[in-house]
C-alpha cells in the first residue's frame, strides 16, 4: 500500500533508472558485449570511450537500484515477548535521526513490546507504555530521541498536523508508529514496515519491508547476520 507521495517517490526513481538505462544503451562500444548475467551477454551499439565506461557503470547502478526497488522482506519468528524485545534491541543501535518504523498488526500482536525492546536498548529507563490515549510519547533523553506514536484512536488524518506528526518524523530522532498504515495517503516518503502476525501457536511472525533507500540500507544492516532470512517477497 503506497501513498501518493510514496508512489511518486517510486515513480520518480523508476523514471531515473529508465533514463540511466537509455543513456547507457546509446553510449556503449560498437559490438561490445555487456555481461548481464553469468551466462548471458548483450550487444551494445556505440562507443564514447570513457563516457561509455561511465555509462556502463551507471547502467549497473541503475539495474541494481531497479532490482532493489522490487523490495526485500526480512522475516523473523518470535516465541515470547522477551524474544520480541531482543529482536527489537538488535535494530536499536542501527537507528538514525529521521528513521521511521511503521508497526502494523492486530491489537495484541506485539507492536508495543517491540518498541519497549528498542527503548530499553536506547537507554530509556522509565516505563514505556502504549500511547493509545496520548497518541504520542517522546523519550528525548535516550541515546537517540525516540518518538512512539499510536494512531489507533485518531479519526481523521487532519489530526496528524495537530500532533506535529510530520515535523517529528523529520526531526532529531527515530519514530515508531503503531497503526501507521491507518491513513494510507499520509504515509511518509520512506519507512521501514514491521508487520506482525499472531500465529496459531501464539508465536509472532515479523515481516520487515523497506520503502526507500535509507530504510533499505537499514534493513540490510539489520538482517546482515541472518542473510538467509532476507529474501524477495513474491506474495
Ligand atoms: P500491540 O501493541 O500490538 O497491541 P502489545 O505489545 O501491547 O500489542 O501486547 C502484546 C501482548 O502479547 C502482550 O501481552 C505480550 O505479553 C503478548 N505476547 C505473547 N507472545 C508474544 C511475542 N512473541 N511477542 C510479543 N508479545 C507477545
Ligand atoms: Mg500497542
Amino acid at each position: 500500500m503506497l501513498s501518493d507521495r510514496a508512489a511518486f517517490g517510486c515513480t520518480r526513481k523508476r523514471a531515473g533508472n529508465l533514463v540511466l538505462l537509455l543513456f547507457s544503451g546509446v553510449s556503449c562500444a560498437p559490438d561490445a558485449q555487456l555481461r548481464v548475467s553469468r551466462y548471458r551477454t548483450v550487444a551494445v551499439p556505440w562507443d564514447f570511450g570513457a563516457l561509455g565506461s561511465l555509462c556502463r557503470w551507471l547502467l549497473a547502478v541503475g539495474a541494481y537500484n531497479a532490482l532493489m526497488a522490487n523490495g526485500l522482506t526480512y522475516t523473523r519468528t518470535s516465541v515470547s515477548p522477551d524474544a520480541t524485545k531482543q529482536l527489537a534491541a538488535t535494530l536499536a543501535p542501527l537507528l538514525r535521526a529521521g528513521d521511521v518504523i511503521l508497526l502494523s498488526g492486530d491489537l495484541g500482536a506485539g507492536k508495543t513490546q517491540f518498541v519497549q525492546g528498542v527503548a530499553a536498548k536506547l537507554g530509556v529507563t522509565g516505563a514505556v507504555t502504549s500511547p493509545t490515549f496520548n497518541i504520542m510519547m517522546a523519550y528525548e533523553k535516550a541515546s537517540l530521541p525516540l518518538y512512539h506514536f499510536d494512531l489507533y484512536r485518531l479519526e481523521s488524518p487532519d489530526e496528524l498536523e495537530d500532533i506535529g506528526y510530520f515535523e517529528i518524523l523529520d526531526g532529531p530522532g527515530a519514530s515508531f508508529v503503531e497503526w501507521g498504515d491507518k491513513f494510507p495517503d499520509e504515509l511518509p516518503y520512506e519507512y521501514l514496515e514491521v508487520d506482525i502476525t499472531v500465529n496459531e501457536d501464539e508465536t509472532r511472525t515479523f515481516r520487515m519491508h523497506a520503502y526507500g533507500d535509507r530504510p533499505r540500507r537499514l534493513l540490510f544492516l539489520w538482517a546482515k547476520d541472518s542473510r538467509s532470512r532476507l529474501r524477495k517477497d513474491y506474495s
